[in-house]
């Protein structure tokens, strides 16, 4: 059954749209369980009815014009219930209801179940039977494995073919909606530009040409090149080759013929497609064909294929305009499989209005760059087909993590709306750079910033950031292509000391592993998140700790202003070992004729373990900061990375408030000073419960501290310590949140948190 299971899948992914997708299901299925009839019903939410989709024994002529609404008969009970139905006789059943057309009067026993992709209801796969019986368990334990398996390729195909129609401009579906999570608050409109990373064949955009001879000419171009090279290969291969490995370069020569690839190449190119869509199409049919062979030796040669391609798209984007190149359209929003640190460096920053990401999460790494420049950003949209948006307008939400392809007027002008609210909010803010974040009862909290670029510098002391409270040092690290010296690395750490002096600056040690990889210095790990990162690596890798230390210390031989923290901190062990090589550093320095003064050591409470050992490290150390981004990942075991549990890494889960006001009062109990540097203390209404918990400095994105001082200054420390006594026993994350937005509205406040978004 699993092998069938397999075909069946791999055959529907092959498919091209929705209609070949729900056609190959009802045959495949129909087939493999030997039954009368398979259908699949998909619900039209906006009619509330499901609509017979395909079919395989009822009439074909039904399809696309029989309905039922969501109330009725046992598909409709199938949806509702959300489980399957197992019938003998389903005519018997009170809730039956004969579809007229169909012809499904002779058939009696009847499987449902339903088609549900991430909590929404796709549909109802059925199957039916002459027989009066029940279906057996396994043939329903098969069914609602398909289904479950099938779910995200029938939503994956929905969803392309709306966009499709879209861009075609035969049918204009207007507000095509996508889901993600947010990355960066803010609204954006303006049109998609996809960037793929170079030789990602599935990553290349859709786009016309009106030159269609001009574009032929590039791809005869590119694929001259490309047999030059498979040649040159070839000939330097030949003599470690036997024969007839040699033979695989003449075949490589003979598919790229004009009478194969090519010649289909240039067909797709004529009708419209530019060369590298072109490719994209040819070679995706061949591998699917080849992969879906029964023969191993066969399948295999979708292997050769996809190389091939992807060949052969080198020579196309070589020879196509390089990036520098390309002129950005007025309010671009990039969309990217995968966005990155270095992508959001390509788009000119007076161009770029929004991003995309189909994969990662709000807590991912450029999630964080993006809040650090301000861009509204929407991460793991993970339906949105993006090699289909390309040129097409889209609104960004990214308030409520929604993103709207091809909008209509209507909700272009709402979100406006929206826009101008925003810089009205933001113009008020302007003139809060000089003033304290003090409350109206004269309560003053410090406010830092984190920082990992050059350019967060600027911005930040423009915004009145007194501190930085967390410079991610592994930023620097992953825009290089090798371990930077110790002298590259001295003349980095001086630019954020001396832009700051006398202002404290916290460097936190390398922080890679997890989901901040370095591509010199891969680290593979089925869960890397529990695995090999922070202090774990540096600890293990004394001479990579040593330098940075010494190039720390180096870079603020006279400024006096550092402070190093250690990230990912478990045991106390780790800490005592961190600190003598710290102070081997500074004597080694000494040594060596510096004048180095002892920096302020401190560690990150990030782990729950740590949670737990807080006045002990307080007792070794200068000072503690709360990393809640991590610590709220850990102790919810939520992924922060992973857009399907996105909606369940809430900062404001009551588990997590709690261990943030109990690691205030334990450390304080060793007076020892806390901060706060994960992304909760950028959120207004978190930073009034982390300053009433007792926090000493909140440190965050320099975008979000005008927002917080403003809010700071319009509240009383006693209205705030009120705010955290009522919230803090309650026991459910969503009512905290809205009874945090209400106290927040009521104090004239709510336009801080969230503007008002049509739904
Ligand atoms: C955190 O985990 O809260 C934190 C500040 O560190 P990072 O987001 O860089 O992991
Ligand atoms: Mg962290």
């Amino acid at each position: 059954m699993l092998e069938t299971l397999r075909k069946i899948v791999q055959e529907v992914n092959a498919a091209a749209d929705l209609e070949s997708v729900l056609d190959v299901i009802v045959r495949r299925v129909q087939r493999a369980i030997r039954t009368d009839v398979c259908s699949i019903y998909l619900l039209d939410p906006q009619r509330e009815r499901y609509v017979l989709m395909a079919t395989q024994g009822l009439n074909q002529k039904s399809v696309g014009r029989v309905s039922l609404s969501v109330e009725e008969g046992v598909v409709g009970m199938v949806g509702q219930r959300a489980e399957p139905i197992n019938l003998e006789d389903a005519a018997a059943h009170s809730a039956f209801t004969y579809l007229k057309g169909t012809g499904e009067k002779k058939f009696h026993a009847f499987l449902g179940v339903p088609i549900i992709h991430h909590r929404t209801l796709l549909g109802v796969l059925v199957v039916q039977q002459k027989l009066i019986r029940k279906f057996d368990e396994s043939e329903e334990a098969f069914m609602v494995t398909m289904s479950a398996q099938l779910a995200g390729v029938i939503a994956h195909a929905e969803a392309t073919g709306s966009i499709l129609q879209i861009s075609d401009h035969t049918k204009t579906e207007a507000d095509r909606k996508f889901e993600g999570v947010s990355g960066c608050v803010g609204v954006a409109i303006g049109p998609a530009v996809v960037m793929t990373p170079l030789a990602d064949l599935d990553g290349v955009p859709d786009r016309k040409v009106d030159d269609i001879k001009a574009e032929v000419a590039t791809f005869k171009r590119a694929l001259a090149q490309v047999r030059r090279d498979i040649k040159r290969v070839g000939r330097s291969l030949a003599k470690r080759l036997r024969s007839e490995e040699r033979e695989l370069f003449d075949v490589y020569i003979r598919m790229l013929d004009d009478n194969a690839l090519a010649g289909e190449i240039i067909a797709r190119i004529k009708e419209g497609s530019w060369a590298q869509g072109a490719l994209k199409q040819v070679i995706g049919e061949h591998v699917k064909q080849f992969s879906m062979m029964d023969d191993p030796y066969l399948r295999e040669r979708a292997t050769d294929i996809k190389d091939l391609g992807r060949r052969m798209l080198t020579f196309l984007q070589e020879s196509g305009p390089a990036l520098s190149e390309i002129v950005f359209p007025e309010n671009t929003i990039l969309v990217a499989d995968e966005l990155t640190p270095a992508m959001l460096g390509e788009v000119p920053t007076e161009k770029l209005v929004g991003l995309i990401s189909v994969h990662g999460s709000g807590n991912s790494h450029a999630a964080i760059l993006a809040r650090s420049m301000g861009i509204p950003t929407l991460m793991g949209v993970v339906d949105l087909p993006y090699t289909r948006v390309e040129g097409l307008k889209v609104i960004l939400d990214g308030y409520s993590g929604r993103v709207f392809v091809n909008p209509s007027d209507d909700l272009i002008e709402c979100y406006q709306e929206v826009i101008r609210e925003e810089d009205e909010v933001n113009a008020g803010l302007e003139g809060l750079k000089e003033l304290p974040a003090e409350t109206t009862d004269g309560y003053r909290m410090p406010l830092w910033v984190n920082t990992g670029l050059i350019a967060d510098v600027a911005r930040a002391l423009d915004r009145g950031a007194e501190g930085i409270g967390l410079y991610r040092t592994e930023i620097p690290f992953m825009i290089r292509d090798f371990f930077p010296s110790e002298q590259d690395q001295m003349e980095t750490y001086r630019k954020q000391l001396e832009a700051f002096a006398p202002r404290p600056v916290t460097m936190r040690t390398l922080d890679i592993g997890g989901d901040k990889p370095l591509s010199y210095f891969p680290i593979e790990e089925d869960n890397p998140f529990l695995g090999w990162r922070g202090i774990r690596v540096t600890l293990d890798h004394p001479e990579i700790f040593l330098v940075q230390i010494r190039a720390m210390l180096r870079a603020a031989e006279g400024l006096d202003n550092l402070r190093i923290m250690l990230p990912m901190v478990t045991s106390v062990r780790e800490v005592d070992e961190s600190k003598r090589l710290i102070a081997q550093a500074v004597e080694g320095l000494r040594e060596e004729g510096h004048n180095i003064s002892q920096p302020l050591i401190g560690v990150m409470i990030e782990v729950p373990a740590a949670v737990y050992q807080v006045r002990r490290f307080a007792r070794r150390v200068d000072f503690i900061s709360v990393g809640s981004n991590d610590l709220t990942q850990y102790l919810l075991a939520v992924d922060r990375n992973n857009p399907r549990v996105a909606d369940l890494y809430v900062p404001y889960h009551p588990a997590v408030l709690k261990a943030l006001q109990f690691i205030v009062l334990e450390a304080h109990k060793e007076n020892v000073s806390v901060s706060i540097c994960g992304e909760m203390a950028a959120d207004p209404g978190g930073a009034i419960l982390l300053m009433a918990m007792g926090y000493d400095v909140l440190s965050m994105n320099a975008t979000n501290l005008p927002k917080v001082k403003f809010a700071l200054r319009g509240i009383s420390f006693e209205r705030a310590r009120a705010l955290l006594n009522e919230i803090i026993v309650m026991g459910d994350a969503d009512k905290i949140q809205v009874a945090l937005h209400s106290r927040l509205k009521e104090l004239g406040l709510g336009q801080l948190t969230r503007p008002a978004i049509p739904d």
